[in-house]
């Protein structure tokens, strides 16, 4: 299961931090996942509530927000954005697209007390 791990690892990441600033609670998560990353949204937050349990991060209000991938396009040379994987530049309708961002996923804000 591709989400749990990414909890997982989100969870590592969020705690860490939190506590070499010297926060004793995190409590609340924001997460940025690319339209093209493939990762399930409903999956990543229940491997989220799991991944956090027992640690300061257990109480954690957790939002995830989608971003638009963009992609460089071979064919029109210019940046656009796409909204899902397979489709055509909407510039020039062509499909040699290089992905730039958008197939990942990241830590955008942490609050912690
Ligand atoms: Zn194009």
């Amino acid at each position: 299961m591709h989400e749990l791990s990414l909890s997982i690892n989100t969870v590592d990441t969020v705690v860490e931090q939190a506590k070499k600033q010297g926060f004793k609670r995190v409590t609340s998560v924001t997460l940025a996942i690319g339209t093209l990353s493939c990762i399930e949204p409903q999956a990543l937050a229940t491997g989220f509530e799991f991944a956090s349990r027992g640690t300061i991060a257990a109480d954690a209000t957790l939002k995830i927000e989608s971003v638009a991938a963009r992609v460089w396009c071979l064919d029109c040379q210019q940046h656009v954005e796409i909204p899902e994987r397979g489709v055509s530049c909407p510039r020039c309708q062509g499909y040699q697209l290089k992905v730039e961002a958008g197939d990942e996923l990241m830590i955008k804000h942490i609050e912690v007390e």
